[in-house]
């Protein structure tokens, strides 16, 4: 039995249907980009999420370099962020010619520890952006708190949490700006690239809209330089089909988890945790073991993907290296060399799970 990491076929079967007719619509209509289906995507996922605005873009980096821009963070300025994500949470904070700043992780949720944050703030930082990672939201508030205190915006990447809960809001709709990636393997994905800006103020929503259509609200204006990041009307047929069945999804993540943590458990695999703050939706299901490697083999032999998110922590890539030569971030450093992903997706079967569990335990024993 070959298990891969994700499989998207179940899903497209499902709402098929749905999707060709959908498609088929937007040609004959023609109107591809900025049309009535993305504006209705929009309103609905303002309407998932509990906040006023939300604004289609082009890609998850986007959605992050757009708010970051409608913040106003610029050069000189310092973001306070998490080593341990993908590249694009510190891309785009240098994009807009601000510097990231690394903080250590928390261990058993590989988030951002927030008791390291205010050591980190210095007269020129402007935002903290906590990445809720592989599904399970940061621990918010005490940020929040923070940036109270010192007159910061709050900006979440929220690209691997879509439908998770924190503080009894939807993931995004804690912080000043909210950012969604539907890259295709996202709990909420597309069929190509795309992204979301969620926010409750008007003149961040403001922003980004102008920004994402060159700098124009009135089509040959330009009241700045903005960028080519829309999303585009076939996404957004896609995107409306799943988001009614996201919660479903998310539940079915769940349960797979739960899972696969009852196999595990009291194995010398340790299990994800969960720290009870909010809800985690396992974008990814990640273990831990000092044999990280050999496991990897083990299950690739027995056709069982997995993978390592992420073997190298940011302030270590090439691009960083330099501006933080020397620095150590012992945590991130050390869950990097241990992490091993899991397959997940809602349409894994329970029997899919045990016979991973099977061939883990087995290499274990
Ligand atoms: C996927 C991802 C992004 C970027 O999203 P794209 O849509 O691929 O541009 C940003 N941050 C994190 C944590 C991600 O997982």
């Amino acid at each position: 039995m070959n298990i891969p990491m994700v499989d998207l076929k179940g899903q497209f079967r499902e709402l098929q249907a749905q999707i060709e007719a959908g498609f088929r619509e937007v040609c004959e209509t023609t109107q591809f980009i900025l049309g009535p289906r993305a504006k209705a995507f929009e309103e609905e996922v303002a309407a998932y999420c509990g906040v006023k605005h939300a604004i289609g873009v082009a890609s998850g980096t986007d959605a992050l370099h757009l708010a970051l821009r409608a913040a106003g963070i610029g050069p000189g300025d310092e973001v306070i962020t998490t080593p341990f994500t993908f590249i694009a949470t510190a891309e785009a904070i240098s994009y807009v010619g601000g510097t990231p700043i690394f903080v250590d992780i928390d261990p058993a949720t590989f988030n951002i520890d927030v008791n390291l944050i205010e050591a980190a703030i210095t007269d020129k930082t402007r935002a903290i952006l906590p990445v809720h990672l592989f599904g399970q939201p940061a621990d918010l508030a005490p940020m929040a708190a923070l940036c109270e205190k010192y007159s910061l915006k709050l900006i979440e990447d929220c690209a691997q949490s879509f439908g998770a809960e924190y503080g009894g809001k939807k993931s995004g709709a804690f912080g000043d700006l909210g950012c969604f990636s539907f890259f295709p393997s996202k709990n909420l994905g597309g069929y190509g690239d795309g992204g979301m800006v969620v926010t409750d103020n008007d003149a961040f929503a403001n922003k980004v809209q102008v920004l994402r259509n060159h700098g124009s609200r009135v089509r040959y204006h330009h009241s700045t330089i903005g960028y080519n990041s829309r999303l585009d009307e076939m996404q957004a047929v896609v995107l409306r089909a799943k988001l009614p069945h996201l919660d479903d999804y998310n539940r079915k993540r769940r349960r797979n988890a739960h899972l696969y943590s009852e196999r595990l458990k009291g194995s010398p695999i340790l299990p994800p945790a969960e720290d009870g703050k909010g809800s985690h939706v396992y974008h990814q299901y990640t273990v831990l073991s000092p044999r990280r490697d050999e496991l990897q083999q083990v299950l690739t032999a027995a056709g069982i993907a997995c993978a390592v998110y992420y073997p190298i922590p940011l302030h270590r890539q090439e691009v960083y290296g330099e501006l933080w030569a020397g620095r150590n971030f012992p945590v991130a450093e050390q869950v990097a060399e241990q992490v091993l992903s899991l397959p997940m997706y809602p349409e894994l079967t329970a029997d899919q799970v045990h016979r991973v569990c099977d061939v883990l335990l087995d290499a274990v024993k």
